[in-house]
């Protein structure tokens, strides 16, 4: 089916600055429908508002937008349009959060038996590196001989 054959109504969104007058395919949850391409350019979803270096800041969204993922998918799916008014410059992480990510990626590359820090995340069901829990089943192999 061409989605452009679909009946539109027409709608008002408030895009924290402006009311924008645009022609949407209906309402889901009280927020106006949306096709690719079709709804005001202030609006972006939270991914595209990321990729120019922002984020929503807490508001609600304003819209949302139906579009099919091209391949493996090809199935339509719904975002959230938030407006780009009411966007903030998304904050880099600090220091203290960056070495808190590093302290804790640490902790899961050690070896709870060797304590040696590894490059690969160790399992989170044994905590040991490869090396001690092949020595391990090693001796439980040793031991059942
Ligand atoms: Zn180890």
């Amino acid at each position: 089916m061409n989605p452009r054959n679909r009946r539109q109504t027409v709608t008002t969104v408030f895009d924290g600055r402006t009311h924008h007058v645009a022609l949407c395919r209906g309402e889901q949850d009280g927020l106006p429908v949306f096709g690719w391409g079709e709804a005001p350019s202030t609006l972006l979803t939270r991914s595209q508002l990321r990729a120019v270096g922002l984020r929503p800041n807490g508001q609600d969204p304003v819209a949302l937008l139906v579009f099919r993922h091209h391949r493996p998918y090809a199935r339509e799916t719904t975002a959230e349009l938030f407006s780009v008014e009411l966007a903030a410059a998304y904050r880099p992480p600090t220091p203290a959060q960056l070495s808190a990510l590093d302290r804790a990626m640490e902790a899961r590359r050690t070896c709870v038996d060797c304590a040696g820090i590894q490059d690969y995340c160790v399992p989170t069901s044994t905590r040991q590196c490869w090396t001690c829990f092949d020595l391990e089943q090693g001796d439980r192999a040793g031991v059942a001989a």
